[in-house]
């Protein structure tokens, strides 16, 4: 018999290896530099923990998850995205104490049961940030402005940058209200539309099959209250004044029901339909929700795979391709002192000892 990678997965290796291993060593240098610590967790966790904060009314949760039963008889999930992993993490080791910054960074794989397509897969590799018990809109610009410097590293600036704001539960209510009568008023939804229309309407804004009949749906930013409205306005003027120009995007509402306030989407044209090279947002309720005190934050996660797509073009992905240049990309940014150039400069030397090469 032949065996195959699982569907969804992809061994990883050449340029791409070496691409994704640049990546991750240039964006821990980037969020030490921020004053992010890294956390690394579990690859499982207790189901109930992603079905609580992601929401049951959700793909994720609905239909992605890989859940298992171990033989103690646990309902386990492979992590499906790293934020509420590392929410039970600051809770459970009360991490607001020994890093009262509270600015925690991750790298790691996660699993999703999606479609496999070009950028879209069922195990990938994530690279996020949380930024916790800030609720100024400095620490939203700052996310934002983070997860942009994570893909200039790899030489992607043509993004675009998606921001809408999702409220808080004073205002959210009257906009689910206007929503849940605007898709009345449209009829002819699809199943999973119907299903989630009463308890998640937010849902069946970014519904694959029925989005583009939404074309004047309500929008959230009208419906926010002075709180929000003044906040979401500011985080825009400060991503503004560090030249950062986001498009608002009254349609964003992102996969995951923790979001309050910002979320956020950087795109990019150089890749298919899967398109988002990095999302994330505010969720000043989730920590809370899973039993530790009320803190607020803000976080992003970006797709290795995606983003090593986005920069097939670019001088960087150029560089790896061609394995003379490797060195010299390595070098270039400074990652030169670790084993891992060390092994480049042995393969293409020949070197069999420690003998410095220069
Ligand atoms: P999310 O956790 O859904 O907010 O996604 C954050 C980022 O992870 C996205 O912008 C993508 O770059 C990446 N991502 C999410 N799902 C997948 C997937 N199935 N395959 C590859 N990358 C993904």
């Amino acid at each position: 018999m032949n065996y195959k990678a699982s569907r969804g997965t992809r061994d990883i290796f050449g340029a791409n290896a070496l691409g994704m291993s640049l990546l991750e060593q240039k964006s821990k240098e980037i969020f030490r530099k921020h004053g992010f610590e890294e956390v690394r967790t579990p690859i499982f966790e207790d189901a109930s923990l992603f079905m609580r904060s992601i929401g049951q009314v959700t793909d994720i949760v609905e239909k992605e998850m890989y859940i298992f039963e171990d033989k103690g008889g646990r309902k386990l999930a492979l992590r499906p995205e790293g934020t509420a992993s590392l929410a039970r993490a600051f809770v459970e080791h009360r991490m607001g104490v020994s890093n009262p910054a509270g600015k925690f960074f991750y790298v790691g794989e996660m699993f999703r049961y999606e479609r496999p397509q070009a950028g879209r897969y069922r195990q990938f590799h994530q690279i996020g940030a949380e930024f916790y018990d800030s609720s100024s809109p400095a620490a939203d610009a700052e996310i934002i402005i983070l997860a942009q410097d994570l893909l200039a590293c790899i030489g992607i600036s043509e993004i675009k940058v998606h921001i809408n704001s999702l409220g808080c539960q004073k205002c959210r209510p009257l906009f689910k209200e206007a929503l849940i009568k605007y898709f009345a008023s449209v009829g002819d939804l699809c199943q999973d539309c119907i299903r989630r229309l009463d308890k998640n309407p937010l849902r069946v804004l970014d519904c694959k099959a029925d989005s583009c009949k939404f074309t004047d749906a309500p929008q959230m930013t009208d419906y926010l209250c002075d709180d929000c409205s003044g906040k979401f306005d500011m985080v825009r003027s400060l991503l503004k004044s560090a030249g950062c120009n986001c498009v608002v995007d009254g349609k964003l509402v992102r996969g995951l029901d923790y979001y309050t306030r910002t979320v956020f989407e950087i795109r990019s044209d150089a890749v298919g339909s899967q398109d988002a090279l990095a999302a994330g947002g505010r969720y000043d309720n989730l920590v809370k929700e899973i039993g530790g005190q009320s803190t607020p934050a803000v976080g992003f996660a970006l797709g290795s795979q995606r983003a090593l797509l986005a920069a097939q073009n670019t001088d960087f992905f150029n560089n790896l391709s061609s394995p003379e240049k490797i060195f010299v990309a390595i070098a270039d940014q400074e990652l030169f002192n670790d084993a891992f150039a060390f092994a480049i400069k042995v393969t293409r030397n020949g070197l069999k000892d420690n003998r410095p090469l220069a």
